[in-house]
This record gives C-alpha cells, structure tokens and sequence, in this order.
C-alpha cells in the first residue's frame, strides 16, 4: 500500500465507508478529519499541506504526516497521542474518557510571540502555523464559514435596513476569494443581495464559480459595477469576482465616484509575507519577489494595505457600512505603519456576533465520515424536528441544501448554543445526542463528529476580533481559551486543541477547539452531554464575566452558575 502519503496521493481524500483500519471511531475519526482537511476539494493547497486561511496547515511536513497516520491506526482505546505544532510528539497510556490528540499549534512565549521569531523557529522545522481549523484537523472549506458570513450579512441587515432586514438592492464590496473568503459571494446572495469582490489570483475565482460560490468573473471594474448596479436596481441577487489587487479596486470605485452600500475585505491580511499580495505585481511576480526579495515584499504589502484600509475609509466616510470580517487589516496597518484612524471602522464580532457570544452560540457543525450525504440530510432533518420553533434555522437549512456543495466528507453548520431547556440539555447536547441516537438506531450509516470553528464563543482571546472591546476590557486575557481547552478535557472531548496565531496572525490571538465522536455508544452520550454544556457554557460565564446583560440573563434562564455574580 506504501506510505499514508503516497496513499494520499493516490486517493487523495478522507477515506469513507463503514469499515475502519484503526482501532475504534474515535481514532478513525482523527484520521478521517486529517486527511479530510487535505482532500484536493477541500484545501487550498494540499500538496504544501496548507489548507485554508494563508499558510494554515494540517501537518508540518509529509514525514510528519505519515507518521501521525501510522499512530493513529495503531493507538489503542485507552491511550492519548500529543501533536506537537504538525508533528507527533508522545504517546500516553491514559483511559478511555480521556481525549485520543491532543494537539498545539504554533504557541510561543509572550515576548518571542510574533512573526519573526515563528518565520526563524519554522525555518529550523520547529514550528507549524495552524491557523484554526488547518491544524485541529476541524476544517470542512469553503462550507464551514458560510453561515457565519450568512448570519453576519444578515444581522447586519436587520440593524440597517429593518425595512427588509436583507441586502435585497444593496451592493457587497469586497475582497479575497480564497478558503474562508470565498464564501462571501455566496453569503450575500443568499441575503438577497449584489456582491463585487476583488481577487488577484484567477484561479482562486475560478474555484469559486466551479463550485456555485461565485456567479461571474471579469477583468473589466467598469462591466462589474454596471452589472452590479442594474441587478441592485432590480432586487435581484448577482456575485461577480474582479481580478484584480483589492486596495486597486477601492482605489478606482472611489475615482468613478462609486460607493456601495457596504464595505468590508477578507484578504489573507493577517500574514504581510505569505498572505497578503502587494499591489503592482501579477501572483506569479509577487511569489518571486517574496523568495528573492521578502523584505521589499513585506514593505510594499504593508504599503498596500495602508491604501487598501483608506480605500474602505473613504467610502465608510461616504456612507458605506464598513466591517473588518476577521484578518486584522486594521491591526497590520495600526502597527506597522502608524496609522492612527485604521481602527476607524468596526470589527464583525462586536458589530454583529457579540451578542450571539453571550447566549453561548457559535458554529456547531458536524460530518458524515462514512461520506454518504444522505448522513447529513437526514441530520438535516433533525434538526428540523428538533427545533421546529425556529424558523431562521429551518431557512438555514433550506438554503444550505438548496445551494451549498459539499466538499470532501459531507458537512454542516449551524449556529447554535446554550439555552438549556426544563430537562438542562443545552440546544448544543440536544442536537448530538439525537445525532448519537440516529447513528445507534442506524438511520445514519456511520458515526458523525462534530466540531466547530476556533471562533466560537468561550474559546478565543482575540482582541482585534472575538474579544475587541469588551465591555470590561478583558480583551487580551487568555485565560479563557485555556480554561476552555482544559474543561473540555475534563469533560471528555475526543481531540482538544489549542492554538496561536488563527485569523489574525502570530501573537495576536489564542484559542481552543474540540471534537466529539459520535458512534452511537452510551459512551458517546455521556461525553456528548458534558462537552456540549461546558463548550457553550465557557461563552455564557466568559461574556457574563465580562458584565454583559444578555449573558447574565442566560445564566440565570439556563442555571448555569457564576460564582461571584452577587458579590
Ligand atoms: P486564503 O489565504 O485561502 O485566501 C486569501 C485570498 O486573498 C487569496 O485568494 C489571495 O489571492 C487573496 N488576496 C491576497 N491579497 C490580496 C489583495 N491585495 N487583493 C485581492 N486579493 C488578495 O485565506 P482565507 O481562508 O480565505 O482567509 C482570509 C482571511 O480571513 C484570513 O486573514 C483569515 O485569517 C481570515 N478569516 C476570517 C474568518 C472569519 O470568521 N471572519 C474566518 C477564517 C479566516
């Protein structure tokens, strides 16, 4: 059969069906999920290993990769296996509620916590950058971002236009069409409305028409607003890509005297270096620049994100509704270039997420590993009969069939969260244990993991983003994502993560993540109940702590305890 990386390159996926080459689900599970994260389908760049989000990957080299896959098919039921930054590190006899991986990605030392010295550790192959999925093996593409871009369009809509809280006749600016940002497109039509974004690598847009993410591309900036504007004008939804340099773009709507209703951008900011592409430069000469010349790329990147953030600036200053959507733009341009106003404009999570935080919900989303979707369609289903109160999940998940591809093994999102009913199961525990249940009873043919994004709401220290301006002014306090990795495996979590770095790049943010197995087992019951209670309930007492109304409101609906609330 070869090495796991030379089956890679010959299946190039996770493998699926109902039999299994480990020795339990939960172990199955990881492998799965790894090479799930590296299906071609999925990962922007499988053959680097890097998956999504810049340079986020999902091992530190091929060796690394197969030897992670070799321990996985070999560890036994009671044992746990450390991955260290992409590498495996130990192996440890501990029990079977204990997690199976444990993994950390990319954390470094408060004082050598940057770019820098994470360029000088990767360069020796010390180090891996995780991003937030990449590396906790939780990534599922361009699918697992869509409806948090969906929800946050769409609360966006119901704070500025009441009058039909959708985007209908309202035109979307933006930039970056990669792993995350793609689903910007997608997400704004979805709301009813026109989506422009800017893109400098054809390929990427190219990726994002053949999946339905994306309507049309042009080179023409002229074409692209006409377009847009006459669907605008009829109501009607329409996504086009433009290929070209995002800050060029801003530059030349605001020269025609163009400004959309909304601004916002979803480059690879986050990395000057490996991320960001300069303006002046095709992608090809842009790659050469960065190998022969990383210094004066840098300079000219950090150069280009200046213009970029006065670009959006300029039209918030015109009326546009301008958002940082996650990849500390702002924060780049604040810091290495002095700029005073960049933080002029809000971030998404205090804008539009926040309050979504304090009830404990984020983007719970669970996967089919036998990889058959009709697992997840009838997952669709219950949540349907589940929640059949709640209309705006019902048009999720309408949506979601209707028009969002799977990739690789078949997935969901859906934004849940705490609010325990008269029985103390949280919305979280109730949907897994009916998913457990269906697996048991054999409606579903194999057990389905769930996890979700780094970016939920007890498990980030992020303060350009998840935790910008907290009430209490908590935001850099990373007590809490470590709290929340560490309950999690307490609670019995099968993998537990905790990573450096994720959206916002090295040093700029810590946070935590989890996955749970579900085989259909009394076993997985029991783990799915406590982990689906403490994850949610870290958000509820993190933003309760913080002095947030509606948190402490759902504690107190939902009984979960904080200590020191009356004192
Ligand atoms: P990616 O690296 O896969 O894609 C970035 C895209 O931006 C690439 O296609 C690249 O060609 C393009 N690009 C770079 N510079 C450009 C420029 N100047 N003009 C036009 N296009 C340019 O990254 P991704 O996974 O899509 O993530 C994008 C950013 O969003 C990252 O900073 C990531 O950390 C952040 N992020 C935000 C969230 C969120 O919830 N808001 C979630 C995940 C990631």
């Amino acid at each position: 059969k070869g090495s796991p990386s030379e089956q890679w390159q010959e299946y190039q996926g996770a493998p699926t069906g109902t039999a299994i080459e480990c020795e339990g689900w939960r172990q199955e599970a990881a492998l799965r999920m790894l090479n799930n994260n590296l299906d071609p389908e999925v990962a922007e760049r499988p053959e680097e290993l890097v998956v999504y989000g810049g340079t986020g990957r999902a091992a530190r080299s091929w060796d690394a990769y197969d030897a992670i896959c070799d321990e996985l098919r070999d560890l036994g039921d009671e044992e746990t296996l450390l991955v260290q930054s992409g590498k495996p590190v130990g192996r440890f006899e501990t029990h079977e509620r204990a997690p199976r991986v444990l993994i950390a990605n990319s954390n470094l030392v408060g004082n050598w916590d940057d770019w820098e010295h994470f360029h000088e550790l990767e360069a020796k192959g010390l180090i891996m950058y995780g991003q937030m999925t990449a590396g906790s093996w939780a990534y599922i593409g361009t699918q697992g971002i869509i409806q948090g871009t969906y929800e946050t369009l769409a609360e966006l809509s119901t704070q500025h236009y009441p009058e039909t809280e959708a985007l209908e006749g309202k035109i979307v600016v933006t930039g970056g069409l990669g792993g995350m940002g793609g689903a910007q497109p997608l997400a704004v039509t979805m709301n009813g409305g026109v989506c422009i974004a800017a893109e400098v690598d054809e390929e990427r847009i190219d990726r994002r028409l053949e999946t339905g993410y994306c309507q049309e591309k042009t080179d023409d900036l002229d074409e692209a607003i006409e377009n847009a504007q006459a669907a605008a004008e009829n109501g009607e939804p329409y996504s086009v890509g433009v290929h070209t340099n995002a800050a060029d773009m801003l530059e030349a709507m605001l020269e025609r005297g163009f400004v959309p209703d909304v601004v916002t951008d979803q480059t690879s900011a986050h990395d000057e270096l490996e991320g960001y592409y300069p303006s002046g430069y095709t992608v090809e000469e842009a790659d050469q620049l960065r190998e022969e010349d990383p210094e004066t790329y840098v300079e000219e990147s950090l150069e280009t994100m200046e213009r970029h953030v006065d670009g959006i600036l300029a039209m918030q200053e015109e009326g546009a509704i301008a958002f940082e959507y996650g990849n500390n733009i702002r924060g780049q341009v604040a810091d290495h270039r002095d700029h005073e106003s960049a933080f002029d404009y809000p971030g998404f999570v205090p804008a539009y997420i926040r309050p979504l935080f304090c009830r404990g919900k984020g983007p719970f989303r669970w996967v089919a590993l036998s990889g058959d979707p009709a697992d997840i369609h009838r997952t669709d289903d219950a949540v349907r009969e589940l929640f059949p109160e709640k209309d705006h999940l019902h048009r999720w998940i309408d949506l979601a069939q209707e028009q969002v591809a799977f990739q690789g093994l078949p997935s969901r999102v859906c934004w849940l969260g705490y609010q325990a009913e008269n029985d103390g199961l949280t919305e979280r525990a109730r949907f897994a244990l009916r998913i457990n249940d269906l697996v048991a009873e054999g409606e579903i043919s194999a057990p389905i993991v769930v996890t979700r994004d780094h970016l939920d709401a007890g498990s980030v220290a992020s303060p350009n983003r998840e935790t910008e301006a907290m009430k209490d002014g908590s935001d850099a306090i990373a007590d809490w994502p470590i709290l929340n990795a560490l309950l999690n495996c307490a609670a019995g979590a099968d993998i537990v993560s905790v990573h450096d770095g994720g959206g916002v790049g090295i040093g700029n943010a810590l946070h935590a993540n989890n996955h749970v197995v579900l085989d259909g087992s009394d076993l997985a019951a029991e783990k799915a109940k406590r982990v689906f209670t403490t994850d949610p309930g870290m958000g509820v007492i993190r933003h309760a702590d913080a002095g947030y109304e509606e948190a402490l409101e759902e504690a107190r609906d939902s009984n979960v305890p904080v200590p020191m609330e009356d004192r």
